[in-house]
């Protein structure tokens, strides 16, 4: 669906091992760093994890702190962006403000850039309201709605050549400007925020996001990600 993107810009490169260290020192005499050489492996420390921290839903979750993982996501539309900031524990972000610049709106008022590039509108089909009622969103209808930008986009474009700021300006920007950010998350935070932005009542874009974290959240601690897809995956669970 659209053009969402999501890359990975760094992550903790041995994860699965970093979280049994941060276990085994939570029981062991000695000073783990020294039994580097005895650790188990990526897999084998990711099953040590999930029989000791996450199965049976001990709460046990701390280690799991640890390894990081920092996203660019892109392409989604503004309201997806405030949902996901509202995470705000063991997740971090950085996005575009619009207080100073705003060019790919003057961009777009030039005809330089598509309109559909800077903002994002449902695709033409059927939807249903808060309520369950379904209605069309017709391809006239969304037609109509991109002529809406573009006029915004060339208003935008006006206020800035009479001398407006950039911040007092964007208030004229349609709500859902497609934006990109940079989140950082950890194993336990990403995993909650998977718990909450993927199941079936989240916004639909925010399901999107999260369907693009997750080849990078497997790829990266796969164990930890075939227990989470067994056992958690858009079944609405609130921890960890
Ligand atoms: C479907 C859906 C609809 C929503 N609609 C709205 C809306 O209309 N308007 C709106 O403003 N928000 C809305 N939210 C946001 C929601 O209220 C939460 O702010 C958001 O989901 C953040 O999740 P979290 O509380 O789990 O916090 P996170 O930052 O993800 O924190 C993780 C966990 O840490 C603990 N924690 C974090 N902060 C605190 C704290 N201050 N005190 C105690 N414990 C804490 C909690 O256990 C929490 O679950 C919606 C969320 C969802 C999933």
């Amino acid at each position: 669906m659209d053009r969402f993107k999501v890359e990975v810009i760094a992550q903790t490169p041995n994860p699965q091992q970093t979280i049994y260290a941060a276990m085994h020192q939570d029981y062991a005499e000695g000073f783990v760093w020294d039994e580097q050489d005895r650790w188990p492996d990526e897999a084998e420390s990711g099953a040590l994890v999930i029989k000791h921290l996450l199965k049976g839903g001990r709460g046990h979750y701390g280690p799991l702190e640890h390894p990081q993982i920092v996203l660019n996501c892109g392409w989604f539309p503004h309201s997806t962006m405030q949902q996901i900031r509202t995470h705000r524990v063991g997740v971090s972000f950085d996005v575009q403000s619009f207080r100073y610049t705003g060019s790919r709106i003057t961009d777009a008022a030039k005809g330089l850039k598509s309109v559909e590039e800077v903002f994002y509108l449902r695709p033409a089909g059927f939807y249903s309201d808060r309520q369950g009622k379904r209605y069309e969103y017709t391809q006239a209808q969304r037609q109509e709605d991109l002529e809406w930008c573009a006029t915004a986009c060339r208003r935008y474009q006006a206020r800035i050549q009479q001398g407006f700021s950039e911040e007092h300006a964007r208030g004229l920007v349609p709500f859902d400007v497609r934006q990109h950010w940079v989140l950082s998350a950890n194993v336990r935070s990403l995993m909650h925020l998977l718990d909450l932005r993927w199941k079936a009542d989240a916004q639909l874009e925010a399901q999107k996001l999260c369907e693009h974290i997750w080849p990078h959240f497997k790829a990266w601690t796969p164990e930890i990600a075939q227990w989470y897809e067994e056992n958690r995956l858009k079944k609405a669970r609130l921890a960890p």
